[in-house]
């Protein structure tokens, strides 16, 4: 069995992360990644500059990197105008993010659900490009609280004709939650955090319930939104190391992962989530 790793790192990891680094250091991090075998990563987000400014410079970002063929390059969008950017930009892929609550959508896109939904409809109805939809506070809201897993899948059922996403974005979900509406909605990804260390039990669940595409970040760069002082994204090689460990193919080189999460470390100048890029691999795991 193999499963499909979008390393998010260079966008969602570092969004969250207080340093705001250059876009050539960007797409140095995007072509560490693509060296270790990421068969997808979420390389640059194109929203407005003075709302986030650790993405300004997406189309640098881009025209820094050097592609690899075999390596999907996807970026975030948010509506048409974000998507016209990443177009024009070149990526392979676009993540158009929507919001299962209307209070988190207004906060983070400045638009209702139905909005946001509308504005998905139509990116997708035009893209050149493969669309994956990402359901951000799929299973709780820093707002709402508990969302309804009816919303979920009502919302995941309008999008039959994208790749749909089930994001636990603020890092509140449990494995038999996730288990749940992974078997519901059909998604076949996921997108967790380990903000309460139910991330990688989370993401066993999920590949039990028939899920395949998996995001995580390097080092597990990234937080959580409304809890400053928590962690983010699960780490990439802790998910490699896990899978792999039970026979799933990820196509990933663990050692080169974890020598761009060591490296990751140095230049941020601090401890990084990830456990496995300091525990480093173990050869019994061959
Ligand atoms: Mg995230």
């Amino acid at each position: 069995m193999r499963v499909t790793i979008c390393d998010v790192g260079p966008r969602d990891g570092l969004q969250n992360e207080p340093e705001t680094l250059a876009p050539v250091v960007r797409a140095e991090l995007v072509d560490r990644l693509a060296a270790a075998g990421l068969p997808r990563i979420e390389t640059a987000s194109f929203v407005r500059a003075d709302a986030v400014p650790q993405m300004a410079g997406a189309e640098e970002v881009v025209a820094a990197i050097h592609r690899r063929k075999g390596t999907e390059y996807s970026g975030l969008a948010l509506n048409q105008k974000g998507y016209d950017r990443l177009a024009a930009a070149g990526l392979d892929r676009v993540n158009f993010t929507l919001a299962a609550t209307d209070s988190f959508s207004r906060r983070n896109a400045n638009q209702s659900v139905e909005e946001a939904a509308a504005a998905a409809a139509g990116v997708i109805e035009r893209a050149a490009v493969p669309v994956t939809l990402t359901i951000s506070v799929a299973f709780g809201c820093p707002f709402e609280g508990r969302v309804d897993p009816d919303v979920v899948a009502e919302l995941a059922a309008r999008f039959t004709s994208a790749e749909v996403v089930l994001a636990d974005t603020i890092g509140v979900a449990t494995p038999r939650q996730v288990r749940h509406l992974v078997e519901r909605t059909h998604a076949p990804g996921v997108h967790l955090h380990n903000t309460r260390n139910t991330g990688y039990a989370n993401a066993v669940a999920a590949l039990e319930a028939g899920a395949t595409l998996f995001d995580a970040s390097c080092g597990g760069l990234g937080g959580c939104p409304y809890a400053p002082r928590a962690t983010g994204n699960i780490a990439t090689e802790d998910l490699v190391y896990l899978l792999e460990g039970d026979g799933i193919e990820t196509g990933v080189n663990l050692d080169a992962l974890i020598e761009t999460s060591v490296w990751l470390e140095s230049l941020l100048g601090r401890r990084l989530e990830g456990q496995v890029y300091r525990a480093g691999p173990w050869a019994g795991t061959d």
